[in-house]
Formats: C-alpha cells, sequence, structure tokens
C-alpha cells in the first residue's frame, strides 16, 4: 500500500512537536507564520547529515531525529540564543514508515525538552539526506560570537572532550563500546543552558563541532589572536584520559562532534563566571588562554611544547 508525501507530512510532521504561542501558522500551507519577539535578534542555524558522510546505513533512526536537531540547536547554544522553532527538510530512499516514527521520537522528545515547534519543511525522494534549520532570539548586544576574544582572555570548555570521538574510532573497529560513550556519540546534549547562561558574560564563544583544535582555530582567527593550550586541564573521561596518558590527544583535540561550548572570558570575571556556572549546575574547566602570537601552543604535562595544527574535519579536504 502507497502511502503519500502528504499522508507522511500529516502523520509524522504536523503534529510532532507541542504548540508555541508565537506560531501563528504551522505546518500545512505554503509558509509558516511566525512571530518574532520584539526587540530581540533572530539567531538562524541549518546543518544537514548525510548517510554515509555523517552516519553510517543503518543507523538507529531515533538517535539521528535527535542527533539532527542537537546538532542545530548546539549552534544556537554557541551564540546564546533561545531556541523557538524549526524546520525539517527529509530526502528519503523510501516511505519507510518504522523509519521515520523513530527518526520523530527522536527529534520531538529534544523539541520538547528545549520547547521547539516543528513549523514546516520538506519531503522529497532520494539518498537519504536530513536537513534541519533552527530559530532562537537573543539579545543582539548579549549574542556569543567567534570574533569577541582577547590576547589574555581565558579559555574555558563545558563538559568532557573527546568521548565521541573514541566511541566513533572504537566503533570503527568493531570494538565493543560503553554505553555512556555511545551516547555521547548518539545523543549529544546541546548546551542550551549554559548558553544562554553565558549570553552577555564572556567574550568569544563556539561549539565544539570539529574539534577543539579545529574550533579554538576559528575563535583565533576570527579574534585576530592565537592560544595556549594546557593539555593536563583538559577535561576527559577515564577512557579518553588513559590514551592522553601515552601522549595520544587526537580525540579531544581533533575528535568532533562533543557538541561542548568553548568560550573565552575577560581574566578579571573569571571567577564570577565560575560561580555563576557552579551555582546552576554547569561543569566547566579553564583549559588555556588567547595570546597574541597567532597559532595554537600545546603545553604537555611534561613541560614541552608542541604546535598544533589545526586539523579537525573537513569535508572538502579530508
Ligand atoms: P509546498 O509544495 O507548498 O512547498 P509541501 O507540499 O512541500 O508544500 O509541504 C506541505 C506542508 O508540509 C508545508 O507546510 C511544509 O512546511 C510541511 N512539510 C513538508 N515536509 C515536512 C517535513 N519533513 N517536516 C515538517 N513539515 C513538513
Ligand atoms: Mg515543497
Amino acid at each position: 500500500m502507497a502511502v503519500s508525501e502528504f499522508d507522511l507530512i500529516r502523520q509524522y510532521f504536523a503534529h510532532a512537536t507541542a504548540s508555541r504561542d508565537d506560531v501563528v501558522l504551522g505546518i500545512g500551507d505554503d509558509c509558516a507564520l511566525l512571530r518574532p519577539v520584539p526587540g530581540q535578534t533572530l539567531a538562524v542555524s541549518i546543518d544537514t547529515l548525510v548517510e554515509g558522510r555523517h552516519f553510517a546505513a543503518g543507523a538507529d533512526p531515533q538517535a539521528l531525529g535527535h542527533k539532527a536537531l542537537a546538532v542545530n540547536l548546539s549552534d544556537l547554544a554557541a551564540t546564546g540564543a533561545s531556541p523557538a522553532w524549526a524546520t525539517l527538510a527529509l530526502t528519503l530512499p523510501a516511505a519507510d514508515t518504522v523509519w521515520l516514527e523513530a527518526f520523530m521520537q527522536g527529534f520531538a522528545a529534544l523539541a520538547g525538552e528545549h520547547r521547539v515547534q516543528l513549523v514546516g519543511g520538506d519531503t522529497t525522494r532520494g539518498p537519504l539526506s536530513i536537513t534541519v534549520q533552527v530559530h532562537g532570539f537573543v539579545d543582539a548586544a548579549d549574542a556569543l560570537r567567534r570574533d569577541a576574544g582577547h590576547s589574555g582572555d581565558r579559555l574555558l570548555v563545558s563538559g568532557t572532550l573527546g568521548d565521541a570521538a573514541l566511541a566513533l574510532s572504537l566503533a570503527s573497529q568493531g570494538k565493543p563500546i560503553d554505553v555512556t560513550l555511545r551516547e555521547r556519540l548518539d545523543r549529544p546534549q546541546p548546551r542550551v543552558a549554559l548558553g544562554r547562561l553565558l549570553a552577555g558574560r564572556v567574550r568569544a564563544a563556539i561549539d565544539i563541532s570539529d574539534g577543539l583544535a579545529a574550533d579554538l582555530g576559528h575563535v583565533c582567527v576570527a579574534s585576530g589572536v592565537g592560544a595556549r593550550l594546557e593539555l593536563a586541564r583538559l577535561p576527559l573521561t577515564p577512557m579518553v584520559a588513559a590514551l592522553a596518558l601515552t601522549d595520544d590527544w587526537k580525540a579531544p583535540l581533533s575528535g568532533g562532534d562533543d557538541y561542548e561550548l568553548l568560550f573565552s572570558v575577560a581574566p578579571e570575571d573569571v571567577d564570577d563566571l565560575r560561580r555563576v556556572c557552579a551555582v546552576a549546575g554547569e561543569a566547566v574547566t579553564e583549559i588555556g588562554r588567547l595570546v597574541d602570537k597567532p597559532g595554537i601552543e600545546l603545553i604537555h604535562p611534561d613541560g614541552h611544547v608542541s604546535k598544533e595544527s589545526p586539523d579537525g574535519f573537513d569535508h572538502f579536504r579530508s
């Protein structure tokens, strides 16, 4: 029995998420009609996940639904914005309703946590590809940007680094993976609350999607500074720390998919910032500082210094 595009829209998208007051008209017409918050700035971001590129064929659809939204919410977090609306462009090889049901479960559960309403999208046939666009709000003066770092700023990062990269590396070798490690790869938690807390309080910020070194490199270039990282201070879970003991820093430095926030703080504001984060239950760790000299210097635990070439993931290089 053939399912039409419109059956799919009605069944899986139209009522997937809870309604927001600022949605005048949601799914079902030519355009969604949305009411932006007066006086605030609209923050917009879009990301695509392509089968064979960002995830393996046969990947768990529920995890994909989560991740497709999570990577976008992470961009809003890195801007300090409050999420509001999402659109979803899906290209599917077939109208696989079991797949869609699970995908939308993952998507809707995360959308619900962040009060995001799915307000539109597009559904087409072709090789599996998932594009999500998100919209959020932030005071323009408080918005977090990559170009706002100053030499002398302290560098801080949320959570732990390298877990997703380690999970991916174990998976590609067919080795067993600890559940919590697997979750870090499959179901990243966008640091939306932390981003809102940081808005207006810190200088530069970015979310770590391509690896610490590459994303720090983006901050440095945009801000016209360099950075010095103290590797001994990187927040690592035990399995990643075990690799670091052998001076293997690949997972935390070059591994992508962590979706933690990296940000720079004026030295005089660090103590206050730490207090605010502690009260909010947000784990942040100081890992280095921004310096005048361009490039990234790594201070190893034994004191020797090396240069980091930002070799995070790049679709057109790798
Ligand atoms: P149009 O042809 O006018 O672009 P479509 O037939 O593509 O409209 O879509 C009909 C309605 O369903 C629109 O409101 C659109 O936003 C929505 N829609 C289609 N696909 C999706 C999807 N994957 N997720 C959410 N909404 C969708
Ligand atoms: Mg269309």
